[in-house]
């Protein structure tokens, strides 16, 4: 019997990997995380998409992170969240380490259910800047969890090499693109579904999906 763990935030893509993992694995868990984020919202929805998914899903609270960084909007509601990516530096969304305490902690979490296989929608093919989504950094995290814990894990990213199109694409050959279009939160205003329709995750997201629409000889509404 075969089981996977995935990080999930509720947004497009981790919420792809969760269907993904279903898809791959007998058994599926599903770990959230409350990291001090803006929009207590995004736990809710996961907590649905779970539940509908019908995975076992626990969320954990590790809003230190947040207590111990600044200039970060994703977790100060008093920072704007600008609309184009900074010229040079990562974004001012990029929460430092976040990647890496969920993966670890997740790690940990797993290794108690006697579960190796860890699924994360970190993604390098648009790259917006954050270090810690890069295949290279996931790799030499595997290596150290595996130290870490002497265990042998697997960290798949099922979307490391594909754009937001072919998240799209891989979604709707899930069987899941209703689901993901109209119940998951990407904004980083807060506005699940399609969003506020301008911050640079939104812009992401529906580039890919009038893309991924216009492929399949549809209009995008
Ligand atoms: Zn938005």
């Amino acid at each position: 019997m075969s089981s996977a763990l995935v990080i999930f935030s509720g947004g497009q893509d981790s919420t792809t990997c969760l269907f993904w993992a279903l898809k791959h694995f007998d058994e599926v868990r599903a770990l959230s995380f409350r990291y001090g984020q803006r929009h207590e919202i995004e736990v809710s929805l996961a907590s649905d998409i779970a539940r509908e998914a019908g995975v076992p899903w626990e969320c954990m609270d590790i809003s230190f992170v947040s207590q111990m960084i600044s200039g970060c909007s994703l977790t100060d509601t008093s920072l704007q969240i600008e609309e184009d990516k900074p010229a040079g530096g990562p974004p001012s969304t990029f929460v430092p380490g976040r990647n890496m305490f969920f993966i670890s902690i997740a790690a940990v979490y797993a290794s108690q259910h006697g579960i190796h296989d860890l699924v994360t929608g970190v993604n390098q093919t648009d790259f917006s800047g954050y270090p810690d989504c890069r295949d290279s950094f996931v790799k030499s995290l595997n290596v150290t969890l595996n130290l870490a814990l002497d265990d042998q894990f697997r960290i798949h990213t099922p979307l490391m090499w594909i754009n937001k199109c072919q998240t799209w694409a891989l979604a709707d050959e899930l069987g899941v693109l209703d689901t993901v279009r109209y119940k998951t939160l990407t904004c980083y205003n807060g506005i699940p579904g399609d969003g506020c329709g301008h911050c640079p995750a939104c812009k992401l997201r529906r580039r890919g999906l009038d893309e991924y629409l216009k492929s399949r000889g549809e209009s995008t509404v």
